[in-house]
Formats: structure tokens, C-alpha cells, sequence
């Protein structure tokens, strides 16, 4: 591919929010732009939530020719009467309370911007910002087309009170209540409000590019390109699959003994299990885990996570104490369980993994369908059971539905585990490795170089 000559060379600005299941679409989505020959402005604002987001944008910028980071201060926001505790939604809010300082940013920026692409939990606050500069503004959608059409259409739904089971317009599957993100059932949450906010502007907004692609959600893309979902969207642009950076030089590094531990196992042997950057299991559920792991005599790599923000941590729990007794000792050589950050890139790529039991956040879910790894879904909070319906639907995986989340189910007993992840082990693998050759297929399908043409049609004279 030859990159566009240095003075055509679309310079767009990348306006992410908070979390790494916003981040990393963004950094990938930068330095894929980058390596397209564009320009990439990288805008973070700051005080970020934690010091690895910060790490991770470094890397991003160290290892990227063409992307310049730019800081965007935020104003002090004191969240005491804020209608959530979440600290990521409270990142969105003072970043939305801040985005008139965002102005002069963009004015301001040399070379001068073709685009500004913005985290789709900031649009309804940006986009008046953006036309007054002027700018053409598209949303980064950061999960499932499936979710991008809830939330499309949401503000109308939501309009009367919530039926058990919603209809979105266009879609063949009604979506039961239970299973949207919980704080979209509470009006007055400040997620929802801020969901509303930005599905009503959605229709403004130039373009929404997201991470999907035509043969994982092909009725779902469709229904939203046709009007079918909410009249006058702009172009639905997949995108996906965006693809891991390269190299990690700061923020992956530190686990190479998984990879090493890995280099030891049996092909396709090995079921990895992560519930991404911000879900932690119960301490009963995690020892329930454990009981479960180790029933079913399944290799495994566990990343445990017992803080949703790992900053927070007062004093590391005891292994021991978390797990059960002697249940380190009792896997050992099978099993290996790490509790911090790994390159979940480099595990799915490995030989040995044979399986994914995964929460569903959509990054995993991309990065799972890139490698034709199987997925065990096991969605705990926000988007993930829009996702897991998208996981099994595809054939990407299986979702046990009765397991429940948040709360729905006291315990899943190990022993119900166990033989679970027995027979998904053992169960035939084509299905997923079949996504994968859609998947390395779509990579190849050049849905970029369409957005990145947009780009150049729509550079403000
Ligand atoms: N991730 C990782 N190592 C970890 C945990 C997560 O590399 O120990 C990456 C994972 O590969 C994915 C992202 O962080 O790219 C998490 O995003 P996802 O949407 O899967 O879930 P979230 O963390 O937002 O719930
Ligand atoms: N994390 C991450 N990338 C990393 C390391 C950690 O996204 O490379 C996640 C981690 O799971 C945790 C949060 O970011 O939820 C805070 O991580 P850390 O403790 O490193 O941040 P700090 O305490 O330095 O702000």
C-alpha cells in the first residue's frame, strides 16, 4: 500500500475517554492510521484514571511515526453528588465538562485537521465543539454493532417506561431487559443519562466507525446502514478487525513467564481466563473458579483480578486465602494463575491456548476471532451479554446463559464449572476457526483505506 504524499495526508485528531476498553481501540485505530501515512493527533485528556493508561499512550507514541500526543487539561470536577461511584463514567463526566476548553485545541492545531474522531461517551458534549471550529466529527464506537444500535436507539425506548423486552427497530432478536448494561435501567444514573445524551446526536455526527465487520454482525451492520434502526445515521463505517499494536514496550511486558509456562503445554491444551481491565469476580466466585479449574483437570492460565481499578488496592489478598487451601500446590504444573497485567495479545497467539473464557468485553472478543480462538462467554457487567449473544450467534462460541450476572445468581458451584469447561475443551474447534478465516479476510477487505477516504472528501477548505 502506498501511504498518500505528505501534503494530501489526512491529519486527524483522536479524542479518547476513559478505560482500557475505550483506549486500546483507539490505539490501534492511531496507529493504523499512522501507518496509512495520516497524520494522528492523540488526544488524552489529564489527569488520566490510572498511570497505565498514561503508559500505554506513551508506548503508543514511541513506537508510532506520525502520531503526536497532545494533552487536553481537564477543569476540577468534584464528584460527590454525582448519581454513580463509578470512576470511569465520572471520567466521561469531567471530560464532557470540560470539552469547551477543546475548542482553541482544535483551532489551534498545526497541521491543521481534516477530522476529529471522538469516544462515543464524549460525542453530544464535543460534536457542538467540533462544528463550531468547524471540523468534520466522527464517533469511535467502542463495542458491538449490536450494542450501537441500542444505543441509537435507546433515547426513544427509553422515552416510556422499559418493557421486559426490547424491540429495536430493524433487529430479527428482541433483547431482554436483563440483559442491557444495569445502570440503563435506573433513569436517573449518570450513565444513562450521559447513553441518552449521546444516542440522540448520533444522527449529527459525520460518520460512526467501529470495530466489526461484515461477517460477524453482517444483519445487525446492515439494518443500521438502510435507516432500518433509526432514520438519518450517518455511514456505519466497519472497520475491524483493528489489529494489536506491534509491541508493548512498557505497558505489556512483565508476564513472560506465562508465555514461557505456555511454550511448555500441548497444543490447543490450554483454556485462558481473563475478565478484562475493570471486573473482578466476588472472592466466593472466585473460589468457586478455582474449585471448578481444578475439577476439570483442564490446563490453565487465569489472570485474577480482585479490584475493579487495581490502584485502589489497599494490600494484596493471600493467594492462599483467596483460592482455598493448597489449590496452588494441587495445579501446580497444569495450571498457572497470575494476578496483574499480561499481554493478552501474545496469549491468544500462542499454540497452546485452546480456549478463551472471557467476560465479553469486545476487545477480547476481536482478539479472540482473530486468532480463531473458542470462547466460554461468561458476561459479568455493561455491554458483555450484548456482546456473548454476538459470540454465540457467530460461532465464535458458547454462552451458558444460565449462569446469570449481577447478582441474578448467587454462585456458579465448581463443580457445574468444571464439567462445563470439560466439555468445551473437548468440543470441536472449526466453528471458531472458521470466524477466523472471515475475520483475516475482513482485515484484508480494506475498510480503513473507505474511512480514510472520507476524510480526504470531507477536509474543510
Ligand atoms: N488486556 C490485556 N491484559 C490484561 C487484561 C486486558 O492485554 O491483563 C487487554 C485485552 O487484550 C483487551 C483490553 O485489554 O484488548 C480489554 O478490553 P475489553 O474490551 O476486552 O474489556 P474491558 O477491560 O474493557 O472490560
Ligand atoms: N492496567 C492496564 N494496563 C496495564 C496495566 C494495568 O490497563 O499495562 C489496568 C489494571 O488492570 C488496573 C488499572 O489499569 O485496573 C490500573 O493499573 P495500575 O495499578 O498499573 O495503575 P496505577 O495504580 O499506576 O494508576
Amino acid at each position: 500500500m502506498t501511504p498518500p504524499a505528505a501534503a494530501a495526508a489526512p491529519q486527524v485528531a483522536l479524542l479518547t475517554s476513559a478505560g482500557m476498553g475505550h483506549l486500546t481501540p483507539f490505539l490501534r485505530l492511531a496507529a493504523a492510521l499512522a501507518s496509512r501515512g495520516c497524520g494522528v493527533t492523540f488526544i488524552t485528556p489529564t489527569p488520566v484514571v490510572s498511570a497505565a493508561e498514561a503508559r500505554h499512550v506513551s508506548d503508543l507514541v514511541a513506537s508510532s511515526d506520525g502520531v503526536r500526543p497532545l494533552e487536553f487539561p481537564l477543569l476540577p470536577f468534584d464528584s460527590s453528588s454525582a448519581a454513580s461511584t463509578d470512576p470511569f463514567f465520572l471520567q466521561f463526566e469531567a471530560i464532557r465538562r470540560s470539552a469547551a476548553l477543546l475548542g482553541p485545541l482544535l483551532s489551534s492545531a498545526a497541521p491543521r485537521l481534516s477530522a476529529l474522531i471522538c469516544d462515543v461517551s464524549l460525542i453530544s458534549a464535543v460534536l457542538p465543539v467540533a462544528a463550531a471550529v468547524p471540523l468534520p466529527t466522527y464517533v469511535l464506537f467502542t463495542s458491538s454493532a449490536k450494542m450501537l444500535s441500542l444505543c441509537v436507539s435507546f433515547p426513544q425506548i427509553a422515552a416510556a417506561s422499559l418493557p421486559a423486552i426490547l424491540k429495536i427497530p430493524g433487529l430479527a432478536e428482541d433483547l431482554p431487559l436483563r440483559s442491557i448494561p444495569r445502570p440503563l435501567r435506573d433513569p436517573g444514573n449518570l450513565f444513562t443519562t450521559q447513553f441518552v445524551e449521546n444516542g440522540k446526536v448520533m444522527p449529527h455526527a459525520d460518520g460512526i466507525v467501529i470495530n466489526t465487520w461484515e461477517a460477524l454482525e453482517p444483519a445487525t451492520l446492515a439494518a443500521l446502514n438502510t435507516g432500518k434502526v433509526v432514520p438519518g445515521l450517518p455511514p456505519v463505517v466497519a472497520i475491524g478487525p483493528l489489529l494489536p499494536e506491534h509491541s508493548q514496550p512498557n505497558s505489556g511486558g512483565g508476564d513472560e513467564d506465562s508465555l514461557a509456562w505456555l511454550d511448555g503445554q500441548p497444543t490447543g491444551s490450554v483454556v485462558y481466563l481473563s475478565f478484562g481491565s475493570r471486573t473482578a469476580l466476588s472472592p466466593e466466585q472466585t473460589r468457586e473458579l478455582a474449585a471448578g479449574l481444578e475439577s476439570s483437570g483442564c490446563q490453565f492460565l487465569w489472570v485474577v483480578k480482585t479490584k475493579k481499578l487495581d490502584k485502589e488496592e489497599q494490600e494484596e489478598q493471600a493467594m492462599e486465602e483467596l483460592f482455598g487451601d493448597g489449590f496452588l500446590r494441587r495445579v501446580e504444573g497444569r495450571g498457572r494463575v497470575v494476578k496483574g497485567w499480561v499481554d493478552q495479545g501474545a496469549i491468544l497467539t500462542h499454540p497452546a491456548v485452546g480456549g478463551f473464557v472471557s467476560h465479553c468485553g469486545w476487545n477480547s472478543v476481536t482478539e479472540a476471532a482473530l486468532r480463531g480462538i473458542r470462547v466460554l462467554a461468561w458476561p459479568q457487567l455493561g455491554d458483555q451479554r450484548i456482546n456473548a449473544g454476538v459470540v454465540e450467534k457467530s460461532g465464535l462460541g458458547e454462552w451458558p446463559m444460565e449462569w446469570g450476572w449481577e447478582g441474578e445468581r448467587v454462585l456458579v458451584q465448581g463443580e457445574e464449572i468444571g464439567r462445563r469447561l470439560r466439555r468445551f475443551m473437548a468440543s470441536p474447534a472449526a466453528a471458531a476457526a472458521k470466524v477466523k478465516d472471515e475475520t483475516v479476510r475482513a482485515a484484508a477487505a480494506g475498510g480503513l483505506e473507505s474511512l480514510i477516504a472520507r476524510f480526504t472528501k470531507s477536509r474543510p477548505t
